[in-house]
């Protein structure tokens, strides 16, 4: 793989349009790459058919266009690259890292009162007769990684979340393991997307360190909320965004991103209010997390 010195991507699910917290997750990923005169892939995670919205992932480009965004190369779909992720499942059953799983949610449930797995068929024969996940055996012991804006995070995922799916018992691939392979064999080098899946964080670096690759630098950047504190996103109803006011949402979505644009950048066209935002894009204005709601616009 050619050594690049920032390769970073925007990879939504097709599950309903684009909104202001996807705005938000597009244009730091993009700003902190091109900052770095890095590349910027556009990468549609469409691994789950059945929770798709028709129609979606055409309408990603025209509204990622519209706000002025430009991505290198072709758009990757995930549903083109499943044998990929097959591979790199054989690779960790080799190495003895997997095992099969025949537990429904209501069984571990049942066991643990919770939803967290508790290695039940790591230690015994799966159930005969039923269809069968693929779990991934976890370390036990603190995993730290470090967070360009939520700083050094050390999680036990014994503890946490014990062993998770790889692939599951309907024989989809879970978002894990497909999300490192593409992070891997896309060369990503940065990583910038909401906060939403930071602790989604460790697992993807047991894989990466399973399998032997380098972790990409993370900045989980907090993500948007609803006037009644629920993070935007496509289960709480957020508003599509609308393709006819771009200026106004990337405007409103750099203040949200503490990049203080100026005054008089408000009714400046996308292009000039990207290229603003890429002279003066400051990654360490991000805070961690947000003090205040606030609004969003119409
Ligand atoms: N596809 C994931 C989502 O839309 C994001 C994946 C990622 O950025 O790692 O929530
Ligand atoms: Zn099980």
């Amino acid at each position: 793989m050619a050594a690049a010195n920032y390769i970073g991507r925007f990879a939504p699910s097709p599950t309903g349009a684009l909104h202001f917290g996807s705005l938000l997750a597009a244009l730091a990923s993009y700003l902190d790459a091109r900052a770095h005169n890095g590349q910027w892939l556009l990468r549609i995670e469409d691994l789950d058919p059945a929770r798709e919205q028709p129609g979606i992932k055409a309408d990603f480009a025209r509204v990622l266009d519209a706000f002025g965004f430009e991505w290198d190369g072709p758009i990757s779909y995930q549903s083109d690259r499943l044998t990929l992720y097959t591979s790199a499942l054989h690779q960790l059953h080799e190495q003895h890292r997997t095992y099969p799983c025949s537990c429904s949610r209501k069984e571990i449930q049942q066991r643990t009162g919770t939803h967290q797995y508790d290695g039940h068929c790591f230690n015994q024969l799966p159930k005969a007769n039923r269809k069968l996940a693929t779990r991934l055996h976890c370390t036990s012991g603190a995993l730290c990684f470090h967070d360009r804006i939520q700083g050094t995070r050390c999680h036990d995922l014994q503890q946490e979340s014990g062993d998770f799916i790889l692939r599951r018992r309907d024989g989809l691939i879970a978002y894990q393991l497909a999300v490192v392979v593409d992070d891997y064999l896309q060369g990503i080098t940065h990583v910038v997307r909401g906060c939403d899946l930071l602790n989604e964080t460790p697992r993807q670096i047991q894989l990466q360190n399973y399998l032997d690759y380098p972790s990409p630098c993370y900045a989980h950047i907090p993500v948007a909320t609803n006037p009644m504190g629920q993070k935007l996103s496509k289960q709480t109803g957020a508003t599509a965004l609308d393709i006819t006011q771009p200026s106004q949402q990337l405007f409103r979505a750099l203040q949200q991103l503490h990049q203080s644009p100026p005054e008089e950048l408000q009714r400046a066209d996308v292009n000039t209010l990207i290229s603003w935002a890429i002279q003066n894009w400051q990654c360490h204005n991000i805070p961690a997390t947000e003090k205040k709601t606030a609004p969003l616009p119409e």
